[in-house]
């Protein structure tokens, strides 16, 4: 069963009440969803474990996120 949430993209900054499975922005086509790129972490299971939007690691293996890996951060100039 589908749930409506509001969420906003990290990417473009729009905000929708998406479907929670939902895996891509419906205005720009950028991840909905952060999980860990670590192939052998369970974070990265499928996609089934999402990621709180703000992570650029992964809580549980210290690997990047997609966020991260994508450069979906690069607006932070933390450098
Ligand atoms: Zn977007
Ligand atoms: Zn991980």
């Amino acid at each position: 069963m589908d749930e409506l949430e509001s969420k906003e993209c990290i990417v473009c900054g729009h905000v929708e009440y998406i479907y929670t499975n939902a895996a891509y922005c419906v205005n720009c086509g950028a991840e909905a969803k952060n999980y860990c790129t670590n192939p052998y972490c369970e974070n990265n299971n499928g996609r089934k474990i999402d990621l709180e939007p703000y992570c650029k690691a992964c809580p549980d293996c210290g690997g990047i996120t997609i966020f991260n890996q994508l450069g979906y951060f690069s607006s932070c100039n933390e450098e």
